[in-house]
């Protein structure tokens, strides 16, 4: 692997995310797009890519999410100490917000390979210097909050500020690669260096697209911009490089990358729909294995398959593990799962229920309460044709009132049910409790609605620990889906579109359950089994970051 790679990847990467989850007690992160990020740092220390993490530091957190007792979202700060985990840096270096300077220190984590001495460091920027008035202090604190104004001000920070301090500690970076737009304005930095030469500033920028909603994306009024940016670019210049009614930032990345992906196949094609004027690709996402294998899939990997946590591939060879052992394996993670269950919410669960799990952040789209349009049926399947217990996971945005109904009526559904059929809502979902979840339920449920799950990895994290996934088709699951042997789909094709979607989605569901999976896994353990195996073999093979930092590698970097 080495030879591989020293010889093409000399070329520094500078990769570029306002959230990270690296660590579970650095809570620098909402979901899915840090979650990948940490994921991609970590392969990029294991392949031995010559790189650097640029992030804010996020010293207040996202939200710390507990539940009342009718299911009210309550947030909090989710506090945690840089000095604990991080180490101050010595250089600093200075932006101009709002005509005044504001100076900006980071901190470093460094990311070491399991397998060898290469090591990748990750700067988190930091405002909260005396030399700062106090509402520039506030900058780096908080991932996501306050309003545009502090939004812009974060983004100056990460994409301008970002590009400087790597000057400051004398990085050479050849390609920077966007992990989102939040980090956009790192391209006109490279503008202005680069005395306004488009064409040079896309031979160095990488942009990957999370985004497949319209509204999702960042816009900033252009008599904001002008407030806080001054005169650094001129608005009829962001114009041109942007758009006309406000600055879009996915269009400036856009218009000043060389590549531009999106993160499975599904969602190149609406992306490309989204924004017909440009090229765009697609490098499906994948998860860091080492990472996500639970200690005893660890074992039993470490024992039949050698060489997995460096070549994931070898996963392909899952079906080399003796049945029993991989249940046993399961079993274990399991019981471990429901005694937290158990701990956190006072609910008893049993071990040899089948055991259905969801967890993701609580966007309406990804639906959620889909298990419960017709609490009858689900009743009547779980009485008639197979006990069943059902775990959910799931923080809101503060500020997501949709969002944070849908976990409201999740719980409401769960207490209504509580006589026939155990369910629980295990509060504060993160990255710890994710890999619990991912490994410990025997199906793992995931419904967006058709086009609007750009990816998902959770997925990919029961993958590889042998759980299997029904879900609908969207995001990777259109790639990894095999019918009956990596799991099952739920309702109509991808692009299929109907205003009765939910209906038909929840009926195929039920239907799934009832006849297909269920009646396996009490009836047919031998069968169950090797479903199990191959959600390893097809999928935790292939949807790895190691193979996907591969792909940016041919695609994009090059
Ligand atoms: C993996 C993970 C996600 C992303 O999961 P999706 O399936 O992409 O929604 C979000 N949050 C946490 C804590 C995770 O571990």
């Amino acid at each position: 692997m080495k030879g591989m790679y020293t010889s093409s990847l000399k070329k520094k990467v500078a990769y570029f995310t306002m959230e990270i989850a690296l660590d579970p007690e650095i809570h620098t992160y909402s979901g899915g797009l840090g979650v990948l990020a940490g994921d991609t740092l970590r392969s990029f220390a294991d392949l031995e890519v010559p790189a650097v993490g640029v992030t804010q530091l996020n010293d207040e957190g996202y939200t710390r999410q507990e539940l009342s007792d009718e299911g009210d979202q309550i947030d909090s700060k989710n506090e945690w100490e840089p000095e604990a985990y991080l180490e101050r840096i010595p250089e600093t270096t200075t932006v101009e917000i709002e005509d005044k300077e504001v100076k900006i220190g980071a901190w470093k984590k460094t990311v070491e390979s399991s397998h060898h001495d290469h090591s990748v460091p990750i700067l988190f920027l930091d405002t909260d210097l005396e030399e700062n008035e106090d509402q520039f202090r506030e900058i780096t604190k908080r991932l996501y909050g306050g309003d545009q104004r502090y939004r812009l001000f974060q983004e100056i920070i990460l994409g301008i500020g970002g590009c400087r301090i790597l000057d400051e500690i004398g990085h050479e970076i050849e390609t920077y690669h966007m992990n989102e737009s939040h980090s956009s304005l790192l391209a006109l930095e490279l503008l202005k260096r680069h005395d306004m030469e488009e064409e040079r500033v896309k031979d160095l920028c990488v942009f990957t697209t999370h985004t497949p909603e319209g509204a999702g994306h960042d816009r900033f009024n252009y008599d904001l911009v002008e407030e806080v940016l001054g005169d650094y670019i001129p608005v009829p210049k962001l114009k041109e490089l942007s758009q006309e009614d406000n600055l879009h930032m996915t269009k400036l990345a856009l218009n000043l990358s060389g590549y531009i992906n999106a993160v499975s196949k599904r969602h190149e094609e609406v992306t490309r729909e989204m924004f017909p004027d440009y090229s765009i690709d697609s490098i499906t996402n994948g998860v860091h294995i080492p990472r996500w294998v639970s200690p005893s899939f660890g074992e039993l990997y470490d024992e039949y398959i050698s060489g997995w946590r460096k070549d994931p591939y070898k996963l392909k060879h899952a079906g080399r593990i003796p049945g029993e052992e991989l249940w046993d394996a399961h079993s274990e993670e399991k019981s471990k799962l429901i005694e937290y269950v158990e701990k956190n919410t006072g609910i008893d669960m049993n071990d040899y229920i089948f055991t259905i799990g969801f967890a993701r952040r609580a966007a309406p789209y990804k639906r959620a309460n889909l298990i419960f349009h017709d609490v009858e049926r689900l009743k009547q399947i779980a009485k008639d044709v197979g006990e069943f217990q059902v775990l959910f996971a799931g923080k809101a945005h503060p500020q997501g009132e949709m969002s944070k109904e849908m976990i409201k009526k999740v719980n409401s559904r769960i207490r209504d049910l509580r006589e026939d059929i155990k369910m629980a809502y295990l509060e504060n979902y993160n990255i710890e409790l994710g890999a619990m979840m991912t490994s410990g339920v025997d199906l793992w449920l995931n419904t967006p609605e058709r086009g609007r799950e750009a990816c998902g990895t959770s997925g990919m994290k029961a993958s590889c620990n042998g759980v299997p996934q029904l879900s609908t088709l969207d995001g990777w699951w259109i790639e990894g889906h095999l019918e009956g042997v990596t799991g099952w789909k739920i309702g109509l094709d991808p692009e299929e579109k109907s205003e009765k979607a939910d209906e038909i989605d929840a009926k195929d569901l039920y239907e799934t359950l009832e006849e297909k999976i269920l009646p396996k896994y009490y009836a047919d353990k031998k069968k169950w089994i090797e479903i199990m195996k191959n959600s390893i073999s097809f999928n935790a093979s292939y949807y790895n970051t190691h193979r996907m930092v591969r792909e940016y590698f041919l695609n994009a970097y090059s």
